[in-house]
C-alpha cells in the first residue's frame, strides 16, 4: 500500500489489499480508461514462473502491459487497484459447455424424464430466451469464455449476442451436433442432433452448420451396434474432409479408443472427452501430436449423473458445489427438487446402478490416460460439460480442476490447461484469451490464496474483471429467490 503510493504520482488509489472489494470504484462508473492491478503476484497462463508484487496496466478493455514494478510503471492517471495479498489469473476458460442444457433432468430428458412436468419445448424456449442466468453464473464463477461445442441453432448468434455485456463471459459456439446416432432428443420443428447417413448427408451436414456461422464442426460419434462400423467411421472421416475445405476445426465426442482414433484420423482439433475404455496408446499419441490436438478429459460430468441418481433414490437433496453464490434461483429449486420427484423407484435404482459401474469402471482409466496425454507432452485443455445434470453452468469449473489435478497434473498445468490452453480450444476466436500478457483481452481474476500451490484455490475468487470491467464477485452473485 505504502509502496505503491510513494510510486504512483497523479494515480486514483483505490486499495483492495485486504480484499475488501466493495469499495472498488466499478468501471461503467465514469471510471478512468486506464487501469492498473498493483501488488499481486502474478500468474500469466503461459506456465512461466508467478511475478511476485506485479503490475498489470488494462487500456480500456486490453492488457498493455503485465509484469514486474520496473517493467511495467503504472501510468500517470491510472485508477490503481492495489492488489497486493492475492494472486492475478487469467480469467478461467470452459471449453466444453452446452447453454441448451440446464445442469438438470430438465433439458435432458434421456436423464431422468419429467417431461409432464416441464415440458422439453418450454425448457428450450425458455433458455433461448433467458440464458443470462448461466452467464452470469459462468463469470461469477470466474468463467470469462466459454466455448459451447452443441446446441440448438440460437447458441451460433450467442456469440455476438453477449460479446458487449460484461455480465456475460465470451461465447464461441459449435451449433447442432453431428451424430452417428439416430439420436430422439431434438425439438419438433428443429434438430440439435443432426443423423449422419451416408457420406453425401455427411457433407451436407457439415455445410450446413457452417454457413449457420458455426466456428467449429462437432460431431457426436457413438458407436450404434446396429450400423456397420465402417458406414459410422466414413462419415466421421467425411465431416473431416469438408471442416479443412471449410477451414474450421473438428471437435469430436468419442469415448472409446477405437473412436477416438477414427477422429484423430479424420482431423479432429479437440476431443472433449477422455478416452475411458483403454489405455491410449502410441497410435494416438502420435496421431494426437500430428494434428495438434486437443485433450479435453471432462472428468467429472458422469459423476453429475450419479449424484442427480443418489438423490432421486435416497430422497436427500444433492449438495451443490457453488463457494460464491453464483447459481441462480431456479437452477437451485429444481436441483433441491430431486430430493422430492415421484418416480418409479425401479427406474431410478438401474439408472444409479448403471451410472455407479460405469463411473467406477471409466475414473482410473480416465486417470491414467490423462497422465499418459500429459506425459507425450498433448495440450490439455478444461471442460466441464456444463448443463448436464449436476454439471451446473459456472462452479462446475472447480471439481474439474480438482480432479484434473488429484489425477496427477501439477498445479500450474491445470491453470494452464484452464486458461492458455482453453484459448487455444476457442481456436482464432481464443487469439486475444488466455494469458495475461500485453495486448490480451484484459481477462483477469484475483483470488485470495496461491492456486500454484493448489488448484482449489480458485474456489477464493474476489475479483473478476473481464474486458477491463471490475466485478468484485458479490456484485455478480446470484440474486436471493
Ligand atoms: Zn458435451
Amino acid at each position: 500500500m505504502r509502496r505503491s503510493s510513494r510510486l504512483i504520482r497523479n494515480a486514483v488509489v483505490v486499495v483492495v489489499a485486504t480484499m475488501a472489494v466493495g469499495s472498488i470504484a466499478v468501471a461503467g462508473k465514469a471510471a478512468p480508461a486506464v487501469k492498473a492491478l498493483v501488488g499481486g503476484t502474478l500468474i500469466d497462463g503461459t506456465g512461466a514462473a508467478p511475478v511476485k508484487d506485479s503490475v498489470v496496466v488494462f487500456r480500456e478493455d486490453r492488457i498493455a502491459c503485465a509484469g514486474t514494478r520496473a517493467a511495467c510503471p503504472v501510468p500517470a492517471g491510472a485508477e490503481v487497484l492495489d492488489v497486493t495479498g492475492s494472486w492475478l489469473t487469467p480469467g478461467l476458460i470452459d471449453a466444453h459447455v452446452h447453454f441448451c442444457q440446464t445442469g438438470w433432468a430438465d433439458g435432458r430428458p434421456d436423464s431422468l424424464d419429467l417431461r409432464d412436468r416441464y415440458p422439453y419445448e418450454k425448457v428450450e424456449a425458455g433458455l433461448r430466451a433467458h440464458p443470462e442466468r448461466f452467464l452470469r453464473a459462468d463469470l461469477c464463477s470466474g468463467v470469462t469464455a466459454v466455448f459451447d461445442v452443441g446446441g440448438y441453432l440460437w447458441t451460433i448468434d450467442l456469440p455476438k449476442r453477449v460479446e458487449s455485456d460484461p455480465f456475460a463471459p465470451h461465447v464461441v459456439a459449435a451449433g447442432p451436433l453431428l451424430s452417428t446416432m439416430d439420436f430422439w432428443l431434438n425439438l419438433p420443428a428443429e434438430k440439435q442432433f443432426i443423423y449422419l447417413g451416408d457420406d453425401i448427408s455427411a457433407r451436407k451436414a457439415a455445410h450446413y452448420v457452417f454457413n449457420e456461422g458455426a466456428s467449429a464442426i462437432k460431431v457426436w460419434y457413438i458407436p450404434v451396434k446396429t450400423r456397420p462400423p465402417d458406414e459410422m467411421v466414413t462419415a466421421v472421416r467425411c465431416v473431416g474432409e469438408e471442416a479443412v475445405k471449410l477451414g474450421v476445426p473438428l471437435i469430436v465426442h468419442a469415448t472409446g479408443l477405437n473412436e477416438a482414433k477414427v477422429a484423430l484420423k479424420a482431423g479432429a482439433k479437440m476431443l472433449v472427452h477422455s478416452v475411458d475404455d483403454a489405455p491410449v496408446d502410441a497410435e494416438f499419441i502420435s496421431m494426437a501430436k500430428a494434428n495438434g490436438t486437443i485433450y479435453c478429459p471432462t472428468l467429472t460430468v458422469v459423476g453429475g449423473y450419479l449424484r442427480m441418481y443418489e438423490a432421486a433414490a435416497t430422497h436427500k437433496p444433492p449438495v451443490v458445489d457453488d463457494p460464491n453464490g453464483c447459481v441462480d434461483p431456479l437452477t437451485r429449486a429444481h436441483v433441491a427438487e430431486t430430493a422430492s420427484l415421484t418416480l418409479d423407484p425401479a427406474v431410478v435404482q438401474q439408472k444409479l446402478d448403471r451410472t455407479r459401474a460405469r463411473v467406477n469402471a471409466a475414473n482410473p482409466v480416465m486417470a491414467d490416460n490423462l497422465r499418459r496425454v500429459v506425459a507425450a507432452g498433448i495440450p490439455v485443455a478444461m471442460g466441464t460439460d456444463a448443463g448436464n445434470p449436476l454439471t451446473l453452468h459456472g462452479p462446475a469449473v472447480y471439481a474439474e480442476m480438482e480432479a484434473m489435478q488429484a489425477d496427477g497434473m501439477t498445479p500450474m498445468q491445470v491453470l494452464v490447461a484452464s486458461t492458455r490452453n482453453g484459448a487455444l480450444a476457442l481456436g482464432s476466436a481464443g487469439k486475444y484469451l488466455g494469458t495475461v500478457e500485453a495486448g490480451k483481452v484484459a481477462d483477469v481474476l484475483a483470488v485470495a490464496a496461491d492456486p500454484t500451490l493448489d488448484i482449489a484455490a480458485m474456489r477464493k475468487i474476489r475479483l473478476v474483471i473481464r474486458g477491463g470491467v471490475v466485478h468484485p464477485v458479490p456484485e455478480l452473485a446470484a440474486p436471493a429467490r
